[in-house]
């Protein structure tokens, strides 16, 4: 049967209804997630897994052809995001420049990046630079898209032109809004990192594992983005499924945290663990000394917790208010300095984020600072400080395998 000129325009060569349509679209779009959170991000950004070079390219020709981005500038771009992270010169921290700005306008700012091209250079180190990459991706960055558009205008006609146009919002909407925006917004937070990046559900499944942003800024190297038993990670999942048929190397996942019974002093061990597993100290700190002092103060006040202390600037106690505004943080300061017990735990929790924050002393200088924090902090007669300060000195790493 032939194919008049109208059914061509209408529906291509293959003439697909709906269902083919839709489902070619996801298959398509999903595969463009994949290319981007385990190549451009797990792979090249973060050097958290190697994969077949086959695998590698394919991906890379795939982000060229549904994309049009070049590796080079995405890792640098995010390698500075991690490495600036909720500063001026943070790429897209919707801290600095509103969520508002990095929803809706990330490819923008993500253009605003490429252009630094000292931060590229300085940032993008490592990246693929052989001769398809210098003569055809990086050269002819929007020829992929343009070969996409015509591919899929023969193979499904106007409705082709349809499916491209969302293919080629699918990213920007995403990743550049959803997982630079949404993620370090909105969200749960298993790891109180430094910067305010969250888990926006525990099952990452639609943006391939992005979802777990805060364990990601947790352990930016980990392959694996999934850290709790209840949390999955389709992109993990991937990984492992190309690691079983010799398609893919995990080179690094983030180390388990054990705890031993017993330790009179903290030692090299425990810094290590701690170093290591700094937020997640951070995290016990707030859950199991914080929060209980803050019920214990409510109680003894008979008033209801939230009624004297809002729930936003309850989270500014575990970091000192650094995200508040200076109105609230100026508030949270004089709702402390009017509770010596409360202020003497954020003083402490301070201290200890210090020891753990400054990297340009000798590993011996902190570990002795350490062993002060953890004599003090006993001596305190403050229970649930010193229950705290007698678990951290067990920290040590389980050496996981992949
Ligand atoms: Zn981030
Ligand atoms: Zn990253």
């Amino acid at each position: 049967m032939s194919l008049s000129l109208f059914d061509f325009l209408a529906a291509g060569l293959l003439q697909a209804g709906w269902g083919p349509l839709l489902i070619y679209l996801l298959v398509a779009t999903q595969i463009t997630i994949f290319a981007v959170t385990l190549y451009l991000h797990r792979s090249q950004a973060h050097r958290g897994v190697d994969f077949h070079p086959v695998i590698a390219h394919f991906f890379r020709f795939w982000v060229w052809l549904t994309t049009s981005m070049i590796t080079k500038e995405w890792v640098a771009i995010h390698r500075k995001h991690h490495a600036k992270c909720e500063t001026e010169e943070d790429p897209h921290s919707p801290m600095i420049k509103g969520i508002g700005h990095v929803f809706w306008r990330g490819v923008e700012l993500y253009r605003e990046a490429r252009s630094d091209r000292a931060s590229i250079e300085q940032y993008g180190k490592g990246a693929p630079n052989d001769w398809i990459e210098r003569n055809v991706y990086t050269r002819h960055p929007l020829a992929g898209p343009t070969l996409l558009l015509f591919v899929s205008f023969a193979l499904f006609g106007a409705m082709g032109v349809a499916v491209w146009a969302i293919q080629m919002a699918w990213i920007p909407f995403w990743a550049a809004g959803v997982v630079n925006g949404l993620g370090h917004w909105w969200g749960y937070r298993n790891f109180e990192t430094t910067d305010t990046a969250t888990n926006l559900t525990p099952w990452g499944v639609w943006i391939g594992g992005e979802e777990l942003h805060n364990n990601h800024h947790a352990f930016p190297s980990s392959a694996k983005f999934a850290l709790r038993r209840w949390e999955f990670d389709i992109g993990w999942a991937a990984i492992r499924t190309l690691e079983t048929v010799g398609l893919a190397k995990v080179l690094r996942v983030a180390p388990s945290l054990d705890i031993r019974p017993n330790i009179q002093m903290p030692d090299t061990d425990t810094l290590k663990a701690l170093l290591t597993h700094r937020f997640q100290a951070m995290t016990d700190y707030q859950r199991n000394v914080l929060v209980p002092a803050l019920r214990e103060e409510a109680r003894v006040a008979g008033a209801k917790l939230r009624a004297m202390l809002p729930r936003k600037l309850e989270k500014g106690l575990v970091d000192d208010g650094r995200w508040l505004k200076p109105d609230a943080r100026e508030q949270l300061q004089q709702w402390i300095e009017q509770r010596p017990r409360i202020r003497t735990l954020v003083e402490y929790r301070a201290r200890l984020a210090a020891v753990l924050e400054t990297r340009s002393q000798s590993a011996n200088d902190t570990l002795q600072q350490l062993q002060a924090w953890c004599r003090e902090a006993e001596a305190s007669g403050i229970e649930a400080l010193q229950e705290f300060s007698r678990r951290m000195k067990g920290y040590s790493l389980q050496p996981v395998r992949a």
